[in-house]
């Protein structure tokens, strides 16, 4: 079916191409999407590029490829576009044209400078109307304004509400500038039409430029679509996210290890309130079943608060969820190219449960991919300076050279031949183990760990290791002489 024959309402996503993708972009892509979904609908995509003429091959794919990251799929039938804001020129013009011909809009060939002076001395901000009935034509340098009538305009809200604006704090703005471009308003309602828009979903922001919007609807002819304004995002601070202050690009996320699921879980959720989630108390949910869900009903008009603390217990939630499979396909970007993925696959279970981000991964589990561990000098000298650190070592060392190589054997073997000879709890008792073949105190659990390292490289750190102790403990004796230590 040709999307022009599709039934049901249409919604679009209209970024203006600055770079990067910022999360409250996302968000909005991401309501549109979900109600074309959830009504049977239409998305269009659409590049509003006409303030800045850049490189267009490339930041369309940046902004495809983002959308595709969180799940919007320019593959999908529901999906139509990209259109470019610059390939519509002629249709602007036309309606600027159209507006002018009824007497909805007039020229005006007042300079900016011209307008401030004439406000200033009126004491008023803003154009004052003076060309609305000089009768003049099109001329270089003259802007097109929109001619407000006297009144208000009511924008009703699918999230405030009906919305009043009193006309009269409204100027007789321009649609076209002197140098014969249009304007946003003019554009981006233009385009709407063209492309029979039947709902608008956006960031609060645009909400003054709502009514200005559907003077314009109704100017040309039609009635003005459904309008929805979602909450702003704002910072701990309950500052609007700034790209210059925040980290707002939705990119960077994805390169800090953020899971695509638990990204658009999170913007889901940043003014709505997922039907059911409080009862069950999660808020933790899969793209599909918030596609099931998503309605506006449901979405406050408070600010919310983008909170990457969230964000990122969010993720390690969609982490925890990932199959082994997924988890170390998920991983794989974050790993050195060296490195034996089939060692991975087999240590990443065990860390999944301790991951925040996907980055994180390599942290966990570098130990098994080197010559030799990095010794961390806090860890060893805590875990090593203990009077039973050497016999433990000793001990699992003569344990481990017979025993079956399976971790629950291990623990078994440690339990048995160690603890109880020492005197001391598992945590204890398997310490200098791991600092010996991990160099460090905190990672995975130490036997899965010793199974996926294999028996002779094991073995090999721990009789390393218990090498250094010795070579360490006579290097402070000797110290100890020298100064004339007391000794014992
Ligand atoms: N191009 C505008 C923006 O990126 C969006 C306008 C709209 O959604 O109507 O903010």
């Amino acid at each position: 079916m040709s999307s022009d024959d599709r039934p049901g309402p249409r919604f679009r996503f209209a970024p203006s191409p600055t770079g990067i993708f910022h999360v409250g972009g996302a968000r909005s892509a991401l309501h549109n999407w979900a109600l074309a979904h959830r009504h049977g609908g239409t998305f269009v995509l659409r590049i509003e590029d006409t303030d800045a003429a850049r490189n267009e091959a490339t930041w369309i794919d940046g902004i495809v490829d983002a959308l595709a990251w969180i799940g919007i799929s320019a593959d999908d039938e529901r999906f139509e576009g990209p259109f470019m804001q610059s390939a519509g020129a002629a249709a602007h013009g036309e309606a600027a044209d159209r507006l002018f011909a009824s007497g909805a809009a007039y020229y005006c060939d007042l300079s900016p400078e011209q307008v401030r002076e004439r406000a200033e001395a009126n004491g008023t901000t803003g154009y004052d109307g003076h060309s609305r009935d000089r009768g003049l034509g099109p001329g270089p340098g003259r802007v097109l304004r929109f001619r407000v009538p006297e009144g208000s305009t009511v924008v009703s809200d699918a999230v405030r509400g009906e919305v009043v604006f009193d006309n009269a704090t409204i100027e007789d703005f321009v649609l076209v500038r002197g140098d014969g471009s249009p304007v946003f308003v003019l554009a981006n309602v233009v385009d709407d039409i063209g492309s029979r828009i039947t709902d608008v979903v956006r960031g609060e922001e645009h909400l003054p430029n709502t009514p200005k919007q559907q003077m314009l609807w109704e100017a040309l002819g039609h009635s003005p679509p459904r309008w929805a304004h979602v909450p702003v995002l704002v910072n701990a601070e309950r500052k609007k996210l700034s790209k210059r202050r925040d980290k707002v690009a939705l990119e960077q996320y994805r390169d800090d290890g953020i899971l695509a699921d638990a990204m658009v879980n999170y913007l889901m959720t940043l003014g709505w309130t997922m039907p059911g989630s409080e009862e069950a108390g999660s808020e933790i949910y899969s793209f599909d079943e918030m596609l099931e869900r998503f309605s506006l009903d449901h979405v406050t008009s408070s600010p919310a608060f983008f909170d990457i603390d969230k964000l990122l217990a969010f993720n390690g939630e969609h982490i925890r969820r990932l199959s082994a499979d997924e988890l170390v396909a998920a991983c794989d970007p974050w790993l050195p190219a060296d490195w034996d993925r089939d060692r991975f696959a087999a240590i990443a279970p065990h860390v999944q449960q301790r991951l925040t981000t996907l980055a994180d991964a390599p942290g966990w589990v570098d130990f098994l991919f080197l010559d030799d561990p990095e010794i961390d000098d806090q860890a060893w000298s805590k875990t090593m300076s203990t009077e039973y650190a050497r016999g433990v070592l000793a001990d699992s060392i003569s344990a481990y050279e017979a025993a079956e190589w399976r971790h629950e054997v291990l623990k078994e073997t440690m339990e048995r031949e160690v603890m109880a000879a020492h005197g001391l709890k598992l945590g204890k008792a398997q310490a200098p183990v791991r600092v010996a073949v991990t160099g460090r105190t905190v990672g995975p659990p130490l036997f899965e760990a010793l199974e996926v390292m294999g028996r002779d490289e094991a073995l090999r750190r721990m009789r390393a290791a218990l090498l250094l102790l010795d070579d360490r403990d006579d290097r402070t004796g000797r110290a100890d002489e020298v100064g004339g230590g007391s000794g014992d």
